[in-house]
């Protein structure tokens, strides 16, 4: 689908064929348009100068080739730009640390959190043949709790029994210590979110880690968010510390610039992706789609 950016660029730039070597101008005539693909598809505003900055430096002065029209020339720039941007091909989880290895899951409510948990362990199961224990931490939404022991329920995964009163941290470690009893390879810990990001939260997730010591903290985040991507992604690494990156809903029709977003601000991999509401429904993440999504 990305003809769209190649035709615009195409009008723009294909008259030059035959010249020596793409100018300033020329390249700044482009980059207009590469600016509002990547608008359109989401991508925030501040990562989209940084990203159109990238691609200035390596297409002003290429060399104008015989074979490849100028405007694919600069449509192959930008999307290898994207993909270099993205990061490597997402390797799922970590699992390399002592049993049991901590996983906690952090991010907004409705970000996909529990369902994500859920997924992440009936792949661990599945796949790898791990002994998955699910905990949730959230104590302010009992049926946040209700929900992931119905989850691990319904896919044969042990969830940790839930005792009222308890604190998060209190939580956490009961679970880790219920998974060394019960030979566990992996715990997960499903963590509260909130509707917006504060400082309660960053308190609660931080003090959680501490007691945990959790071998990756996995960012679950929708990939519609537009603009917030930045600040969510921003705020979880610098006062918790992620080790990755979850995207969920990339089944939906939006253009995926969160995933551009997050990745350049935190520097830490996608791992994984929700492509759906079912269990199954978790992929691997592979760049060059994702780049070709928010090229349109
Ligand atoms: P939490 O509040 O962050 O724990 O969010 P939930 O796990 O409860 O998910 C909120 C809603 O999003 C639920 O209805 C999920 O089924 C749905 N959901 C989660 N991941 C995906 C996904 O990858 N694709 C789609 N279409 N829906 C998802």
């Amino acid at each position: 689908m990305f003809e769209n950016l190649q035709d615009r660029l195409g009008s723009i730039l294909n008259g030059l064929t035959g010249r020596g070597a793409l100018s300033e101008a020329d390249v700044s005539a482009a980059l207009r348009e590469v600016r509002r693909a990547l608008l359109e598809a989401d991508v925030a505003l501040d990562v989209v100068r940084s990203f159109t900055d990238r691609v200035r430096e390596k297409a002003v002065g290429a060399e104008i080739l015989k074979s490849i029209k100028p405007g694919q020339m600069v449509v192959k720039i930008v999307h290898d730009e994207l993909i270099e941007m993205l990061g490597g091909e997402g390797v799922g989880v970590d699992l390399h640390a002592a049993a049991p290895v901590v996983i906690m899951m952090v991010g907004l409510q409705g970000s996909g959190k529990t369902t994500t948990s859920a997924k992440i362990a009936h792949r661990l199961t599945t796949r790898e043949k791990k002994k998955v224990l699910m905990a949730s931490l959230d104590t302010r939404r009992p049926a946040a709790q209700e929900q992931l022991r119905q989850l691990g329920a319904q896919a044969n995964i042990d969830t940790l029994p839930i005792i009222s009163g308890q604190s998060p941290t209190d939580i956490a470690a009961r679970a880790v210590q219920a998974a060394r009893l019960g030979g566990h390879d992996v715990v997960i810990l499903d963590t509260a979110g909130r509707t917006h990001i504060d400082e309660p939260l960053m308190v609660e997730m931080a003090d959680i880690k501490k007691r945990s010591n959790p071998h990756e903290i996995l960012l679950v985040a929708d990939s519609l968010t537009g603009q917030d991507a930045v600040n969510l992604a921003r705020s979880f690494d610098e006062r918790v510390g992620i080790t990755g990156l979850v995207l969920t809903r990339m089944d939906g029709d939006g253009r995926g610039g969160a995933a551009l977003s997050m990745r350049a601000v935190t520097g830490k991999p996608i791992k994984l992706i929700g492509v759906g509401e079912k269990m199954s429904e978790l992929e691997e993440f592979h760049p060059r789609r994702i780049a070709d999504r928010i090229l349109g």
